[in-house]
């Protein structure tokens, strides 16, 4: 009887474990908040980052910026053995390409690739931005902080590149400085063209925009709330696919929306204590960020970033009006939350990057039968794959079965009409890749 019941804890012990990865939690423990409040001291103190501003001065404007990110960048790369491949990468944007854009400026991105063992030409990318601006879009002379807009994000890239380059992965990472947001998302809209004419398999973006401020303008407080936007499908369909859609559904199950189902999900998992929101749309209201050229490219993107925004605090000139001190200024970065959002992002680029690729193909079939049945393509280095589903109404893959290393499937009882499907492939070490909404139907 002890015997038994030995055995069964054991067992039970060893499921667990399976579960969840060491290393991911090491990966939270190693993300630093010391050394991203020095990175955003060293960011704000640049004077200012507009992307128009002086490129010659060693002390401030955009091009000393840019040249001390791209040697930390090389300082971690000497600590792996070169394990990164820094670069410029830049695109000429002509003086009144738009109203921001008052001179000829080469837009300057900095990336850093940690090349993938077993998927090379497959990355998965986190960005901050290395440029900021004042109430004037065009003003690029005066003081420009940019602490939280967005050294916050630019600081969580450099140190997750720190962070992750301790470990190697079957699929690249890149981590990326990129400019010309406040004046037109350029600098996205440059990589995601770089991207395409390398023929690179973009896995998904997460760009980090504002990840720094806990305190929102209307007094909400909060330093574990946390927004995960994504678009609900990709702009690049075609009318066909927009036709299928309305008789087989999708309508919120774009590739960008499992990306940030993926993120949600994992975070749930490894750090409990954070509120990850799920906002269905692209990003705020009216408003832009560096994910959306990658998404018109047609590559899965999202953006994360702080819950509560202060308004005051960002795209101001720094002064004090009736009584409100106006200004994107360091005080206002909370060190330690900036971390945690730095983790959410190092915790999924290392899943994603340590997983299998996604099945190309899911086919779902069932239509008046009463169970749901499914094939999809397998891909090299899964063990076996996953298929999720869930209530219509629900945001989140509610219900999941792994079931094992074949290419079909059928889920007697459960029927077509009522619920949502997804198929993922999950590696020999338990990462699983996003999932895969059908993109087939058989009968
Ligand atoms: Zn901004």
């Amino acid at each position: 009887m002890k015997k038994f019941l030995l055995l069964a804890l054991l067992t039970s012990a060893l499921t667990l474990t399976a579960q969840t990865d060491q290393r991911i939690y090491d990966i939270i423990d190693a993300v630093s908040p010391e050394r991203i409040e020095s990175d955003i001291t060293k960011l704000a103190n640049f004077g200012t980052r507009h992307t128009l501003s002086d490129t010659v001065s060693t002390t401030r404007g955009i091009g000393a910026a840019r040249r001390w990110i791209k040697s930390e960048f090389e300082k971690t790369s000497s600590e792996c053995n070169g394990c990164l491949n820094v670069f410029y990468q830049k695109d000429l944007i002509k003086k009144g390409a738009n109203d921001r854009i008052v001179k000829d400026v080469e837009v300057v991105n900095v990336l850093a690739i940690q090349k993938g063992t077993k998927y090379p030409n497959r990355y998965i990318i986190m960005s901050g931005d290395i440029d900021s601006r004042v109430s004037d879009p065009t003003n690029f002379t005066d003081d420009s902080p940019g602490a939280n807009d967005n050294a916050s994000g630019m600081a969580g890239t450099l140190e997750a590149a720190r962070v992750l380059s301790k470990y190697q992965f079957e699929n690249s990472v890149i981590y990326m400085g990129l400019s010309g947001e406040e004046q037109g998302l350029f600098g996205g809209g440059g990589v995601a063209q770089f991207a395409k004419d390398q023929g690179w398999e973009v896995i998904g973006i997460f760009n980090n925009d504002m990840i720094g401020n806990i305190t929102g303008v209307d007094g909400t407080i909060s330093n574990v709330d946390f927004r995960i936007f994504s678009e609900p499908v990709p702009p690049t369909e075609t009318e066909a696919q927009r036709k299928a859609r309305r008789f087989y559904g999708g309508e919120v199950d774009g590739v960008s929306r499992q990306l940030a189902r993926y993120v949600h999900k994992n975070v749930k998992q490894y750090m409990p204590e954070m509120n990850p929101m799920m906002i269905y749309r692209l990003d705020r209201f009216g408003r832009g960020g560096h994910h959306r050229p990658f998404n018109d490219a047609g590559f899965p993107g999202i953006r994360i970033m702080e819950a509560h925004e202060n308004y005051t605090q960002q795209h101001q000139d720094i002064r004090v009006e009736d009584g409100i001190a106006y200004g994107d200024v360091l005080e206002h970065v909370n060190f330690e939350y900036a971390a945690k959002l730095t983790a959410v992002n190092a915790i999924n680029l290392a899943s994603i990057a340590w997983a299998p690729p996604a099945p190309t193909t899911v086919k779902i079939g069932g239509i008046v039968e009463p169970a749901a049945k499914f094939q999809w393509s397998k891909v090299d280095g899964a063990k076996g794959y996953k298929i999720y589903w869930r209530d219509t109404t629900s945001p989140t893959w509610d219900y999941s079965r792994y079931v094992g290393d074949v290419s079909e499937f059928i889920l007697e009882g459960i029927v077509i009409d009522n619920f949502f499907f997804g198929v993922s492939a999950v590696g020999e070490n338990g990462f699983e890749s996003p999932v895969v909404f059908p993109n087939g139907i058989f009968r």
